[in-house]
């Protein structure tokens, strides 16, 4: 199977299982990234701290909503003259720091918005059905 139209990076995470819900799937991923380096002084680290979840929405599937879960890792800082004693590692092609989806879901979002925004419906010369229904919302439509 091949998993790179799947996953957001699988060089940087890994699947492990999916679980079905009604209207949502939840894909259970872990990070299988071999190089961390501390955000602050960018030194290298393999000294793992702890792993945690991170649940971020993912693009949908058929309609479907994706729901990721991600395991993800923390490790120390051994470098001395850092302030920062724990990291978490940074998977930058997946999802960014705080984020609640992933970045491929933010890129299509905001495509999605200047695509069907004012200036970009000018742009295209593309005349929503939306706009015409809302000038008269109870009108049926003709087409
Ligand atoms: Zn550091």
């Amino acid at each position: 199977m091949d998993v790179s139209t799947l996953l957001a990076d699988p060089s940087a995470i890994s699947l492990e299982t999916f679980v079905s819900k009604q209207n949502l799937i939840i894909v259970r991923v872990r990070s299988v990234q071999k190089a961390v380096c501390c955000p602050l002084c960018n030194e290298h680290s393999i000294s793992l701290h702890s792993r945690y979840v991170r649940q971020v929405a993912d693009l949908p599937w058929h309609g479907v909503a994706i729901r990721l879960q991600l395991q993800t890792r923390k490790f120390r800082c051994r470098n001395e003259l850092c302030r920062r004693r724990v990291f978490c590692e940074r998977l930058p092609q997946v999802v960014r720091s705080y984020a609640r989806q992933t970045v491929r879901l933010n890129s299509a979002l905001t495509l999605t918005g200047f695509r069907t925004g004012r200036r970009g419906r000018r742009k295209n010369g593309f005349r929503s059905q939306f706009n015409d229904q809302r000038r008269h919302p109870f009108t049926p439509d003709s087409r």
